[in-house]
């Protein structure tokens, strides 16, 4: 069967970076769960049903109605994400999107539907997928499970940077408080919390570089 790699912790803790090297040397697939949530998340403010008015029992209704698809994309060698045929890689990693993500990732139907997604995902050969849930949910049975963490300042530092990097105008005190909050709902949500699963590694890459990381992470998986 297929080789499962789950790579849980909290936000920025630089997941997706080690996860799509991982993927790629193991020549296995790689899924941002994230992507999904927050592509939820932006079919939500699209219809109005998170941001300055609310209303969850009409977004429930309207899950079926919400197409998600990771089209690869062959000149930048990565997928980008597809919400009901349009592009919104861009879009979703916008603050907007990233200050209701957590909210909308609360809702037990939202993680029902996108759960049962990705457990279908992956070919024969293995699959390395990040996210919060990954262990402990998604894939209990993963060969492999990191648990990665960061201390507060080195994950908003990272966030900055990429936000700063697409052109966003955001402060850092913005990016901070961002990044605590969603670890706070993430943590505390009652279905399926974000935490620690027995048999994962736990992984602090506060003070690391890229390429020892990914050294440490190709031992974990060779072993
Ligand atoms: O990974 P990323 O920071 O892009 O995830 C955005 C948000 O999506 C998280 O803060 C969390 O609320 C939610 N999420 C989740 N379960 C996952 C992946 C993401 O609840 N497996």
């Amino acid at each position: 069967g297929k080789i499962t790699i789950a790579i849980d912790g909290y936000s920025s803790t630089g997941k997706s970076t080690l996860a799509k090297r991982l993927a790629s040397a193991l020549n296995y697939v790689y899924v941002d769960t994230g992507a999904m949530y927050r592509a939820v998340t932006l079919f939500a403010l699209n219809h109005n049903y998170v941001g300055a008015t609310e209303d969850i029992p009409s977004l429930i209704a309207a899950l079926p109605n919400i197409q998600l698809k990771f089209v690869p994309n062959k000149t930048l060698g990565l997928s980008e994400m597809h919400l009901n045929g349009l592009n919104v890689e861009k879009e979703i990693r916008t603050m907007k999107v990233s200050e209701q993500v957590s909210k909308v990732a609360a809702i037990p139907e939202v993680r029902t539907k996108l759960v049962e997604m990705q457990q279908k995902m992956g070919d024969e050969k293995g699959i390395v997928m990040d996210g919060r849930d990954i262990g402990t949910v998604v894939f209990p049975n993963a060969e492999l499970k990191i648990f990665m963490t960061a201390s507060p300042e080195t994950r908003a530092t990272r966030r900055y940077k990429e936000l700063l990097d697409r052109g966003e105008a955001v402060s850092f005190e913005e990016v901070l408080e961002n990044v605590q909050k969603r670890d706070f709902i993430d943590s505390t949500r009652e279905t399926s919390p974000l935490r620690k699963a027995d048999d994962a590694i736990e992984f602090d890459n506060s003070d690391m570089g890229i390429e020892e990381q990914f050294e440490r992470m190709h031992n974990f998986a060779q072993r």
